[in-house]
């Protein structure tokens, strides 16, 4: 055993030069034990020298504890589940005094949120390792390989990672912006949402708790319905825009005033990529989002196929770096503006925006991505943000803890929120109206999702109907192969059934397919319908309208991955520096 750990609160309230006994708005957060690491291995040596290890670095903040076997350190997790004593981490060999798969699952039971780390010897590099099948079947999150030999690269920064990950699904220690609000009402969740996209710590308080009374008192804010914003700062915004909260954030919600190279629309993986790339490589670049960066990927609780990740990452984390990246190159970032319509101005075009300026840009990337479609049902809808969602949140772990939570659809991004939520609902149903996932789902979700005890998935079902006085309390399921119909009772309802590209604002002026996508190089010349203004052909991922590029899901025929829609970004700068030695060609002429 360490020694004491440090205090993990008084740590955070020095840096942000906040006295620890006030706390940030006038609250001391409670003081919690340290979380432990727990190391199980059967090799007195292995198991020595890890604990030592990671002793060494972490034994600050953390407690270590090592044991030779799966039953004593049942024991000790069972006990520290009963005193709800955090668990970050528990590493262990695989090997049949460790458990294997049993003891994983059983950790998972008990520590919902502790990272479960395989070690894996070195030159075990066949697929028949049980460490690959426990990584694909969701039964570990991650793993070491002993030795780690250089501590710095193969054991600190992996176990950085996953500590980074353990700490974003934990209650924060010190909040930097609480929420105070009605549970499920659509404006609290969409704030809480808009905030977590940027991995704000943030606290949320029921309006009607007496911790959530005495904060709006404090703020003097009190009896107020709307939901209110208390910042670290002591500022209150009660029921803001985004726009107020962008600022309040130090995020830009207007354009420069001068023309700009290159105007991206849509701050996804697709947008975000475009800025990168078109800042790094010169370009006076400006990017516009309606809302907070991320778009879908940002609601991904965590990536498993983007290279270079290999246990994952979180999709907040991955387009929060890209923000920040696109930031330091020199792109302009407006937040929580819309494009509403874009029109040729001079050589280049102007996009008009909702409620600022618009921007003048010589070459334009479109890259709005797509919103999910809408289930249907008139009673779900008058319910939406009140326990029934279009797409998962990563956020919305914590709200369904110990709820019925459904989930419609069948793809990845279905299975993905099913594994997710499952972690802290009491239960998590899968309606599928098809007759089987394994056509639209990755073959390793839909295993992990048959080992995961608390999801079930009912083929060939459909919802029909639901309803709840303020905040969804049922819903009616259809067995279609049956023809039964069933009520039942329901927390939270995600829906996840498909998409539909955010081109609406583009009116007539851009040629999209039927469905709305974005029609792009040789799809473009294929159709009859749209004249094409230059002699030379559209450039791949060049629209209607020459320089102005489609990028991600939002084109015609685009794969829906974060690769191919960060791939598509770069791809489309490269097209906007040779539009723009085109343009500055003919200028001289
Ligand atoms: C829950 C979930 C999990 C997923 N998991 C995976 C995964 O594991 N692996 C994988 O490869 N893919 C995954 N995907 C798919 C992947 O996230 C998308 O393919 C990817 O995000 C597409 O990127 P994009 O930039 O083209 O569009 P989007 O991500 O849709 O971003 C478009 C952005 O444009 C903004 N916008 C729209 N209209 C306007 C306007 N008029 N003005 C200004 N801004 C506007 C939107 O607010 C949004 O931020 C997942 C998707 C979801 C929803």
């Amino acid at each position: 055993m360490g020694s004491r750990p440090h205090s993990r609160v008084s740590r955070a309230a020095r840096w942000l030069r906040v006295p620890q006994s006030v706390s940030l708005i006038g609250d001391a957060l409670p003081e919690n034990p340290s979380p432990v690491l727990c190391v199980v291995h059967d090799a007195p040596d292995v198991r020595d020298l890890l604990a030592d290890d990671l002793k060494e670095r972490f034994g600050r903040q953390y407690e270590i504890e090592a044991h030779s076997d799966a039953h004593t350190a049942l024991e000790a997790l069972r006990r520290h589940a009963s005193t709800a004593r955090a668990v970050s981490a528990v590493f262990s060999a695989d090997t049949e005094a460790c458990g294997g798969e049993a003891f994983r699952a059983t950790v998972r039971e008990l520590h919902p949120h502790a990272r479960r780390v395989v070690l894996v010897g070195r030159g075990e590099w066949s697929k028949a390792h049980p460490a690959v099948a426990a990584l694909r079947s969701g039964q570990a999150e991650s793993y070491i390989f002993v030795p780690w030999v250089l501590r710095e690269r193969w054991l600190y920064l992996p176990v950085s990672e996953l500590l980074a990950d353990w700490e974003a699904s934990q209650r924060p220690d010190v909040e930097v912006v609480r929420v105070i609000g009605r549970e499920w009402e659509p404006r609290t969740h969409a704030l809480r949402e808009l905030l977590s996209r940027i991995g704000l710590p943030l606290g949320f308080y029921r309006s009607d708790s007496p911790e959530g009374r005495r904060l709006l008192e404090r703020a003097g804010v009190n009896g107020t319905e709307a939901p209110v914003l208390a910042f670290r700062t002591g500022a209150v915004l009660v029921d803001p825009s985004f726009d107020r909260v962008a600022n309040q954030l130090g995020f830009a919600t207007t354009p420069d005033e001068h023309p700009c190279d290159l105007a991206i629309i849509g701050g996804g993986p697709a947008g975000l990529a475009a800025a990168v790339y078109g800042a790094s490589e010169g370009l006076a670049t400006v990017l516009v989002e309606q809302e907070m960066v991320g778009g879908q990927a940002g609601t991904s609780s965590r990536i498993r196929n983007y290279l270079g990740f290999p246990t994952g990452v979180s999709g907040r984390d991955l387009t929060t770096r890209a923000l920040e990246q696109a930031w330091f190159f020199g792109a302009r970032v407006v937040l929580s503006r819309s494009a509403t319509g874009i029109a040729p101005a001079g050589a280049g075009y102007r996009i008009e925006l909702a409620g600022a300026p618009p921007v003048a840009a010589r070459t334009v990337i479109v890259a709005t991505g797509v919103t999910w479609r809408r289930l249907g049902v008139p009673a779900l809808e008058a319910l939406r943000g009140a326990g029934v969602f279009y797409g998962a949140a990563a956020s919305d772990a914590a709200a369904v803890t110990d709820a019925q939570a459904f989930i419609v659809g069948a793809g990845n991004s279905a299975g993905q929120a099913a594994v997710h939520l499952a972690r802290t609902a009491a239960s998590v149903t899968l309606v599928v109206r098809g007759e089987r996932l394994a056509a639209s789902m990755s073959d390793y979700l839909v295993r992990e999702l048959e080992q995961t005890p608390n999801v079930r998935i009912r083929l060939r079902t459909e919802v029909i109907d639901g309803g709840g006085a303020a905040r969804l309390s049922h819903l009616t399921l259809r067995d279609n192969e049956e023809g039964i119909t069933e009520e039942v009772t329901a927390d939270a309802l995600y829906v996840m059934i498909g998409a539909h590209p955010h081109t609406d604002w583009l009116g007539g002026t851009v040629a999209r397919d039927e469905l709305g996508y974005i029609l792009t190089g040789e799809d473009l010349t294929n159709q009859d319908s749209h004249s094409w203004p230059l002699a030379r052909p559209p450039m791949l991922q060049e629209s209607s309208l020459p320089g102005v590029f489609a990028a991600g899901d939002v084109r015609h025929g685009s794969v829906k991955r974060v690769a191919s829609a960060v791939g598509s970004g770069s791809i489309a700068v490269q097209l906007a520096h040779i539009r723009l030695a085109e343009m500055a060609r003919s200028a001289c002429h």
